[in-house]
């Protein structure tokens, strides 16, 4: 690349390589646009270097050390007396996970040819941006942009207190850590230290753990939580760290957009300060398309990976637009969390005359086999023609298998769908079967009165 103050034409201009701008990158050079992409930091951004793999990473670590010290290995017939853990080993070995990944990244782009800049991009007009980098700055004059510049977890004054990210990267468990926090990172976050023997307290700033989510559901996962010594708590006042002890918080996620100069190209936000867009991810500029947490939407790199594919599609003159019926929900608790759609709360408030389908995983085959059965398969239907609006798994793997059933509501699958094909047997995705069958009156492995 040149360097000093020289204008460099390039076709496509992305700003920022998570997993909104890389996905972006690649589906563009996929239909054979010539791109660019500007980051400053590693490539994959929040999601793949301090965000849902590092603590997917330490999660997968912790839980395994939970179960080798389970009374459950005993009754299988396994022994494993001395079992112990290193947390700076656990980091090392997260790091590498991060590290392969974020190098498969980059070769993926190598190999589409997209071109990577090191550097931090604004704009200095609608057609132009300066990225300021290791090199001095630099002008690029662009056919069309897409802004990927995420949102940040804004740091909380009290300097005890740590974003998640943060507390991610400690060199040393604390002995207790007060966690704020009422999503899904707040629970992963609480079970992970507490899985490894720290004590936890867990404030939520609201009476549930976390929103949107059946009750009988969130029973079981409160009573995995209480299992690891945590009893989560209301939080009425924000005095974290008080008594000294660590905090982190999850709250206050704000849009990367401050630095870009969207105001010099009259660029119109959201009440959040994301970048305002269309289905088709297009900006109040045209050519301007943005992805994922910079648009203030709802955090999540599923989202982000969406909409940049859609956003690299619509400028190589496909129609297509980002408009998901549901967005799955996956929490890494013991036991696992894994809901879409509608609980029965919301389908019955959204007008809906719904029927109710429940299957234990105490009946179900599989979940015994893994020595794992305390969950539920819980499916939500309209009453008049079965149409699925709504799935709640608690279980082993619920965060796969919940796959189905997003494919399911999104093709308007009905209980009689769900209960016409085949299931591997024995197989957790017989608790989708027996589920849609119990909402249908005829599960198998249920007792059902006549
Ligand atoms: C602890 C934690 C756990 C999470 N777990 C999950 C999960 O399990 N599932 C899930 O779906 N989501 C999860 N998320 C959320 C997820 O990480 C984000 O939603 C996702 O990373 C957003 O992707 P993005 O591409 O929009 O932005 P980011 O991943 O934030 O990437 C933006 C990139 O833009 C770069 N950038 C910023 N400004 C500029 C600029 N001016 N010029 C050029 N580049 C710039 C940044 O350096 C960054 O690399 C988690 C988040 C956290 C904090």
């Amino acid at each position: 690349m040149v360097v000093g103050d020289v204008t460099t034409a390039v076709d496509v201009l992305i700003l920022g390589a998570g997993p909104g701008g890389y996905a972006a990158a690649i589906r563009a050079a996929q239909l054979g646009r010539h791109v660019t992409i500007v980051e400053p930091g590693p490539i994959g951004g929040m999601c793949l270097n301090r965000g849902c793999i590092p603590l997917k990473a330490l999660l997968s670590a912790s839980e395994r050390y939970q179960q080798m010290r389970s009374d459950d290995l005993t009754t299988m017939g396994l022994h494993a007396e001395a079992v112990s853990f290193d947390w700076a080993t656990m980091q090392t070995w997260k790091q590498s996970v991060v590290e392969r990944l974020s190098n498969g990244v980059r070769r993926l782009l190598a190999g589409n040819h997209v071109e990577v800049v090191t550097g931090i991009g604004w704009f200095i007009n609608a057609q132009e941006v300066r990225v300021e980098g290791e090199y001095g700055t630099h002008r690029f004059k662009f056919e069309d942009c897409i802004v990927a510049t995420g949102a940040e977890t804004v740091p909380h004054n009290d300097k005890n207190v740590s974003t998640p990210e943060q507390i991610l990267q400690l060199p040393q468990l604390p002995q207790r850590l007060g966690i704020v926090g009422n999503d899904y990172i707040a629970l992963e976050l609480a079970t992970l230290f507490a899985r490894l023997g720290v004590n936890v307290k867990l404030y939520s700033p609201t009476e549930h753990i976390i929103a949107g989510v059946e009750p009988a559901a969130l029973r079981l996962v409160q009573a995995g939580l209480r299992k690891l010594g945590i009893e989560p708590m209301t939080l009425k006042h924000t005095t974290l760290a008080s008594d000294d002890m660590p905090g982190v918080t999850t709250k206050k996620v704000v849009p990367n957009t401050n630095g870009l100069h969207l105001g010099g190209i009259s660029m119109k936000l959201t009440e959040n300060c994301g970048i305002a867009v269309n289905t088709m991810q297009q900006s109040s500029v045209p050519h301007i398309y943005a992805v994922g947490d910079c648009t203030g939407g709802q955090a999540l790199a599923s989202i982000a990976i969406k909409q940049g594919k859609v956003a690299a599609e619509v400028l190589a003159g496909q129609r297509v637009q980002f408009a998901p019926l549901v967005t799955p929900l996956v929490v890494h608790t013991t036991p696992e969390l894994a809901a879409v759609g509608l609980t029965v709360e919301e389908a019955t408030q959204a007008g809906y005359s719904v029927t109710i389908g429940r299957f234990p995983l105490a009946a179900n085959g599989r979940a015994s086999t893994l020595g794992a059965d305390n969950g539920v398969a819980m499916v939500v239907a309209e009453k008049d023609n079965g149409a699925i609006v709504g799935v709640t798994l608690v279980g082993p793997h619920a965060g796969t298998l919940i796959g189905q059933a997003t494919l399911g509501i999104e093709m308007g699958a009905t209980l009689t769908d769900f209960t016409e094909i085949l299931y591997a047997h024995p197989g957790l995705g017989e608790t989708i079967l027996e589920s849609s069958e119990d909402a249908l009156g005829k599960a198998i492995h249920l007792l059902t009165k006549h």
